[in-house]
């Protein structure tokens, strides 16, 4: 669904050596504090709103060059999610920005004649490195926070969606306020120029592999991280659930942007006895969703690349389940049909690697306790789980496992919401962002106390010679 001829500039990547520089100004920058006066965040973030406006053909465009995103899902995923973002910012900004005058009970008495406030203050210069999946969203919301915290910004897009970075790099450049943000393009090389560079933040989202080289690398220079990575996610279905519904709504999860999505279930743990009534349900919605088939679709997003084409590709070769549902696909195209494998090892492919794309498998068991089992032994930090069951089952799901966020009776729905934090935990990430998250991801809360001279009246006593060193205990 290509849009009008929009022209969007080839990929370049940018010159490893003029990554200082680009760190340098940002830093000089924040220095000169322009960027901490709130109105000039406000106007810095309704130019990003407008950017995201007159630049919405070039975005889809890239998009759709990039990944065969539809229109729809371009727009609901990636620009209005932006606009969202900025709108909610540009309307909390100045109340999220107010020192706060600290009170009973966060003061004790023994303090209250000092004047307590926390005063919310830019982290700095900060880097933010986005993933190919949402590369827009990805890199551009985690902005918004920190322009609305007062931070100046690098940021790094991912190389395999280079019709994005191209675009990215235009609205950043055009419309946005040239010393104190920038864009960096390319791959490993100029992400580990950039890493050799002193941040005040590192916002990271991608795998964990590369979160790990990012996480070390900024140990050495003691700076903080905020990590967005992925995870073996579980969906748990008993037989209490509305198969229907939960069949449609996980099947969902695996069409959006062909299942290139951190948030998507890896595997659904079932129980046994309606294992046949689910996945004929799955059936029943792939043909609702794709009466053509899904290769005919021009709503279904492609592979990024022959790199995860391949990735996939051995995923489902490699297998020692049964493939139940799809299983068709065409190299040429990067196109995947939305597949599900029948398993019955936590050793299988299927349940060991992260998918990141159209495929998922299906995991019998006998009851709740031993899905809850499975799941921990897999991946016991998840990023995102969902539970198809009765509310108390729902519950049980709950309270003993964890993950970053969860959904009951839906798929990543939670993830949806603009106005909550988003993160992971343990090892599917480090800190939140979103909603007001955002704003706190790149501010310093700073403690201020003041104290009135004349309360030395009062409070002599912390001086040397203690009038009490004499006495006893
Ligand atoms: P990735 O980790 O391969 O790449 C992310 C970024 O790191 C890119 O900008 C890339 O250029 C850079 N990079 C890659 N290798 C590097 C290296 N060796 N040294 C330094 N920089 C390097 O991730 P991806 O393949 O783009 O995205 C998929 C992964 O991201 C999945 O694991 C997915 O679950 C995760 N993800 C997480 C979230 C979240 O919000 N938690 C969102 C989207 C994707």
């Amino acid at each position: 669904m290509a849009t009008s001829k929009v022209t969007i500039p080839e990929f370049q990547t940018t010159p490893v050596d003029a990554i200082p520089g680009i760190a340098a100004t940002a830093r000089n920058t924040f220095k000169t504090h322009k960027t901490k006066d709130i109105q000039w965040r406000l106007v810095q973030l309704r130019k990003l709103y407008w950017a995201f406006e007159d630049f919405k053909p070039q975005m889809l465009e890239a998009l759709q060059r990039d990944l065969h995103k539809s229109q729809f899902e371009s727009l609901l995923t990636e620009v209005d999610w932006v606009k969202n973002d900025c709108m909610f910012m540009i309307q909390h900004l100045e109340t999220f920005a107010k020192s706060e005058k600290l009170k009973a009970p966060h003061v004790p008495i023994t303090h209250s004649l000092m004047n307590l406030h926390i005063r919310k203050e830019p982290m700095g210069t900060v880097l933010i490195i986005g993933p190919y999946n949402y590369p827009i969203q990805l890199l551009l919301a985690p902005m918004v926070g920190a322009i609305a915290a007062g931070c100046t910004v690098v940021i790094k897009p991912s190389e395999l969606t280079p019709n994005c970075a191209m675009v990215i790099k235009q609205v950043i450049e055009e419309r946005m306020d040239p010393d104190a943000y920038a864009v960096v393009n390319g791959a490993i090389p100029e992400t580990n120029a950039l890493m050799n560079e002193k941040w005040d933040k590192v916002f990271f989202t991608g795998s964990a592999q590369v979160g790990t080289i990012i996480a070390k690398k900024a140990a050495e220079t003691l700076t903080p991280v905020c990590l967005e990575l992925g995870g073996k996610n579980p969906a748990f279905v008993t037989k209490n659930a509305n198969l229907a519904l939960a069949a449609r709504r996980l099947l969902w999860s695996k069409t959006m942007n062909a299942g290139q999505v951190c948030m998507s279930q890896n595997y659904v743990l079932i129980e046994r006895e309606v294992v046949d009534t689910f996945i004929q349900q799955l059936h029943n919605s792939m043909k609702e969703m794709f009466p053509n088939g899904a290769k005919a679709s021009p709503d279904l997003a492609r592979i990024v690349n022959k790199r995860h084409f391949q990735r996939l590709k051995k995923m489902l070769d490699e297998t020692n389940g049964k493939i139940v549902m799809g299983g068709s696909m065409d190299e040429s195209e990067l196109y995947i049909e939305p597949t599900a494998v029948l398993v019955n090892s936590t050793h299988d492919t299927m349940m060991m690697e992260e998918s990141f794309g159209p495929i998922f498998s299906i995991y019998p068991v006998d009851s709740l306790d031993e899905a809850l089992g499975i799941a921990d032994g897999v991946h016991r930090t998840p990023l995102s789980l969902f539970s198809f069951g009765s509310k108390t089952e729902n519950m049980k799901v709950l309270n003993e496992m964890t993950s970053g966020g969860a959904t009951l009776n839906d798929a990543y729905f939670h993830g949806s919401v603009n106005t909550v934090p988003f993160g992971g935990v343990g090892d599917s990430g480090w800190g939140a962002y979103r909603g007001k998250a955002s704003f706190d991801c790149f501010t310093h809360c700073r403690t201020v106390a003041d104290t009135p001279g004349w309360a030395d009246r009062l409070i002599r006593v912390r001086y040397m010679p203690f009038s009490f060193s004499e006495m006893r205990l």
